[in-house]
């Protein structure tokens, strides 16, 4: 008798250690997600792929098109587009190639970077069957909407037009002048000619 109510009492005494957990637990606020409807909210420190940096003054992107992430990427993974637009400092980028495929994420292209154009971004919800989707152009990330085009200094332009016409009198003079040396030439040579004919 004395065992039937030992039991009893320890399997009350149980029961209420488990209700009290039951209970605590069923007031705090779930650690769950409820995915792909909710996302994590990244760390600020974690590693996704990289991106471009928008200067919130302009609204575009700080890259100099200077190669150093590609130069400096031990994966080979970057391929940095640009061109020369009149009246534009500098050169302008017109495609930011990235594979994410064979990325380390190791950090040398952010390292490298002097103007700070690039960073981690927190992406981590990537998935596909295809690995042409791990292949992105970083520019076109950045706006979506279409690339701004970008601001031309008239000064600048003008500046350029000036040395470019100047470079092209200098190559007309060069010519000219190898011109009038050859014609020098053919007719010092046919009144040598001429010369030996008569002797
Ligand atoms: S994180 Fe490393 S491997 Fe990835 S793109 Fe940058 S330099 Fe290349
Ligand atoms: S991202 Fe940075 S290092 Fe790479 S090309 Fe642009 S400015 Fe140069």
């Amino acid at each position: 008798m004395a065992g039937y109510f030992k039991d009893l009492i320890t399997g009350i005494k149980s029961l209420a250690i488990g209700m009290k957990i039951t209970n605590k637990e069923f007031l705090t606020k779930p650690i769950t997600l409820q995915y792909p409807h909710e996302a994590l909210k990244m760390t600020p420190r974690y590693r996704g792929h990289i991106e471009l940096l928008k200067n919130p003054e302009t609204g575009s992107h700080t890259c100099i098109s200077c190669g150093m992430c590609a130069k400096g990427c031990p994966s080979g993974c970057i391929t940095v587009n640009s061109k020369k637009v009149p009246g534009v400092k500098g050169k302008v980028l017109t495609s930011y190639i990235l594979n994410f495929t064979t990325c380390s994420l190791c950090g040398q292209c952010v390292e490298n970077c002097k103007p700070a154009a690039i960073n981690f971004s927190n992406e981590y919800n990537l998935a596909s069957t295809r690995k042409e989707d791990f292949v992105f152009d970083l520019l076109q990330k950045l706006h979506p909407e279409g690339v701004p085009e970008p601001k031309v200094d008239p000064e600048l332009l003008k500046k350029e037009a000036e040395k470019k016409a100047a470079a092209a009198k200098k190559a007309a003079e060069k010519k000219a002048a190898a011109e009038k040396a050859a014609a020098e030439k053919a007719a010092e040579k046919s009144g040598e000619s001429e010369a030996e004919e008569k002797s």
